[in-house]
């Protein structure tokens, strides 16, 4: 309890533990963003083979987000606890496995830098309430569940359904608003994006999105309330319209590799739940209303 009142006292303090915790979860998203999906595949193909009635598949060793321990994918080296620090590690080590010396990829300790910012901005935003501890929750899902897409154009339900509920729950206490306003969020993120699918498949004969996609609108609709849905849209497409042309412009023509929807729906969203109303605000004072 002392605890607790001295970093309600301190904002310093509270940012600063944010960010250290941030860190730490940081690095456990890398473990979920590169487990999780081998974990849904083998479990989707152990069901496919039953479904199909083959046999079972050899019984496989123990997968998931605690075991094994981390290892190195070019030697099997065991990564020990000191090498398991977040930037520190990848830092002390020169960005080179302990034992083998292959290079360990920068993105780990870059997510790991980015998840300690992001953590440490929202308690200096929010301050110690209940409003920053839930939006922690929020961003560590967000912030693993746009790079699953990124990589393999999937935005898992175990990911992203909890977080619907939770989005339902914690506005049942008004953390963000309303119970109802966060319920018609939710089914107005779902169904909007349902009918822009239906819309372009019908004209197009292409599917544009996922299904995936619904579900991460109607999340931030339960979070945020139906009011940050608009802008969520518009702040989406304006971010997929000019991250798209840059890769394209990188890769060349690659007209025929899918772009994940997902990953600009997470930051678009996260914006509007933080800056919503200072924007839209700005935006009306702006077009003179
Ligand atoms: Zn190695």
């Amino acid at each position: 309890m002392l605890a607790l009142d001295f970093l309600a006292s301190s904002p310093l303090a509270f940012v600063f533990c944010a960010l250290l915790l941030g860190l730490l979860v940081g690095s456990f998203l890398n473990v979920v963003v590169y487990r999780l999906p081998l974990m849904l595949q083998r479990d989707w193909q152990s069901q496919a083979r039953e479904v199909l009635e083959l046999p079972a598949e050899p019984k496989q060793a123990t997968f998931n987000l605690i075991l094994p321990n981390s290892s190195c994918p070019h030697c099997g080296h065991e990564i020990r606890p000191w090498e398991n620090i977040p930037v520190v590690s990848y830092l002390f080590l020169r960005g080179k496995c302990a034992s083998c010396k292959a290079p360990i990829s920068k993105r780990y300790p870059l997510v790991e830098l980015a998840c300690g910012l992001l953590s440490g901005y929202i308690a200096w935003h929010f301050g110690f309430t209940w409003q920053a501890g839930a939006m922690l929750v929020l961003s560590w899902g967000l912030l693993a569940m746009s790079q699953i897409d990124a990589d393999h154009q999937i935005l898992p339900d175990v990911l992203v359904l909890p977080l619907l509920w939770l989005g339902l729950i914690v506005n049942d206490f008004g953390v963000f608003t309303s119970l109802e306003e966060a319920l018609w969020g939710a089914i107005a993120g779902y169904l909007s994006l349902w009918s822009v699918y239906w819309l372009f498949k019908l004209i197009t004969g292409k599917e544009g999105m996922g299904y995936g996609d619904f579900k991460l609108l109607a999340m931030l609709g339960a979070w945020g309330g139906w009011q940050v849905l608009p802008l969520t849209i518009l702040l989406s497409s304006l971010v997929g319209a000019v991250l798209g042309v840059i890769m394209l412009r990188l890769r060349g023509n690659a007209t025929s590799t899918p772009i994940p929807f997902g990953p600009y729906l997470a930051i678009a969203g996260w914006i509007a739940l933080l800056w919503g109303d200072a924007i839209t605000s700005r935006y009306l004072q702006f077009a003179g209303f």
